[in-house]
């Protein structure tokens, strides 16, 4: 499926910056490209060579005037990004200058790109598959070298790959059980109840431990909630100040990364981390807590992991056990901090004495016992998941989701094909499980769905 029309955007952030790039795809760049600019030796863009950069100005020709001098390239389809003729311009990153660029894209015939329709001009015209669509997103969004890793992976299609093996042996099997069916008058051997069942239920494996994956791919690139809590003056924003200079892969969600911008994440072993209530936390010097519990308590809700600080050097104070008490044992890591101070007796004992919880000791003012919290922390997260071999091929929500659908489709024909006799049962939710699984690269979705994909990409995608 081809467009007819010309679509471009401004694909990097707008504002200051070194070089900025309009793009363009679609029927019409040459003619545009061909209005707009000119290299420095005269030449139009079709005259130039395809591929490479040529130095030359963007040219207004109604107001006669240069806009910008800018590096241009032309990439004519199929073997571009979108499978269409391609314009990229590099110009100068301001404001003014990518927007009168894009402004005269749009004069000149090309309408202004959707969010992510270059990417989903790359997945209708078959260049990608969605899951690698899906990947592009996550390369953008990636939060952590980890989750980068992962989703380069994707990106080359290995969701897709491995989806393909499991669809590949239900098809194997779809076309025994199917056979059984339609020679079940006949006297030759064919696969049986048994057969099926065994086979079934290996595919059944590695489908749950693609889901299993999922998950630990999904907290590395959504990354997950920490609570930290405790008493007044256990050296809560301390520790987290020093989880901070141990993990310096800090990201923020704003471009241009200073030090004075909000820091929404810390990465600790490679997760992402978002502390919740970090009004609590990062509080001005001084500041009286107020309603310091009942904050405490919304964040050990809203949270999968809770560090619960105490001060190792003193006996466990009211306000640490009613904590405590409030904490899920599943979320919940106990900190000892202030270890410099030496850790109190009664202290420790308690600690050890709560069952099944891990504890720390730190002390944020030297550093001590930072790394063993950040591994603690990564252990409570990949408790849920069952471990962490990764990078893993199935890396989201949606994946998981189709997967977990799948799933239930396979169970259903083998407890069909344990009853016996029910060979066309079996077949119909094979058949189902099949289709499922053609979801998860997109080759049978609604347009809905894809719509909602798409738009969560930024504009220039
Ligand atoms: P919060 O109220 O729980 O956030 O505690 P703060 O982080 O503000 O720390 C309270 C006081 O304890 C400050 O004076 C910190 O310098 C001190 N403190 C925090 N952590 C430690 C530690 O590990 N050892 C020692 N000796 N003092 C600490």
């Amino acid at each position: 499926m081809y467009y007819e029309d010309t679509i471009a955007a401004i694909s990097t952030p707008l504002g200051r910056g070194g070089i900025g790039i309009v793009r363009m795809s679609g029927p019409e760049v040459i003619g545009i490209g061909d209005r707009v600019f000119i290299s420095r030796r005269g030449r139009k863009l079709s005259k130039i060579e395809p591929w490479k950069l040529s130095l030359g100005h963007i040219y207004d020709k109604e107001l006669n005037r240069r806009i910008d001098e800018v590096l241009s390239v032309y990439m004519p389809a199929p073997h571009t990004y979108t499978r269409e003729d391609v314009m990229e311009v590099n110009c100068h990153s301001g404001l003014v200058v990518l927007d009168r660029i894009l402004q005269l894209f749009l004069r000149e015939g090309a309408r202004l790109a959707e969010p992510g329709e270059f990417t989903r001009r790359a997945f209708l015209n078959g260049r990608i598959d969605l899951s690698q669509a899906e990947a592009v997103l996550e390369v953008v969004d990636s939060k952590t070298t980890r989750a980068l890793e992962g989703a380069i992976g994707r990106l080359s299609g290995k969701a897709s790959e491995a989806l393909s093996e499991v669809k590949e042996a239900l098809v194997q099997e779809l076309v025994a059980v199917e056979a059984t069916i339609d020679f079940a008058e006949e006297d030759i051997p064919l696969h049986d109840g048994p057969d099926v069942v065994t086979a079934l239920e290996l595919v059944c494996k590695r489908v749950r431990g693609m889901v299993r994956e999922g998950e630990v791919e999904r907290i590395y690139s959504e990354g997950i909630l920490l609570a930290i809590v405790g008493a007044p003056n256990v050296g809560k924003s301390s520790l987290f100040n020093a989880l901070l200079e141990e993990d310096r892969a800090i990201v923020t969600e704003v471009p241009g990364t200073t030090s004075d911008v909000i820091q929404e994440y810390l990465s600790v072993e490679g997760i992402p981390v978002k502390i919740a209530d970090t009004a609590g936390i990062r509080k001005p010097k001084r500041e009286i807590e107020a309603h310091g519990v009942e904050r405490s308590l919304r964040a050990i809700r809203e949270s999968e992991v809770v560090l619960l600080v105490m001060d190792g050097s003193t006996e466990p104070s009211p306000e640490d056990i009613e904590l405590f008490k409030r904490v899920d044992v599943k979320k919940l890591v106990l900190v000892a901090n202030k270890r410099d101070l030496g850790v109190a007796e009664s202290a420790r004992s308690w600690c050890e004495g709560q069952r099944g919880i891990q504890v720390v000791y730190t002390s944020a003012i030297n550093g001590g016992g930072i790394e063993e919290l950040g591994a603690a922390i990564k252990g409570k997260v990949m408790s849920w998941a069952g471990g962490d071999q990764g990078p893993y091929n199935i890396g989201n929500s949606r994946q998981i989701a189709v997967l977990e659908r799948a799933l239930r489709d396979i169970e259903a024909s083998i407890h069909a094909a344990r009853g016996r006799g029910g060979m066309e049962i079996v077949a119909f939710f094979l058949r189902e499980a099949i289709g499922d699984l053609s979801e998860v690269g997109g080759s049978e979705l609604s347009e809905k769905i894809i719509d909602e994909i798409f738009t969560r990409f930024c504009v220039g995608k």
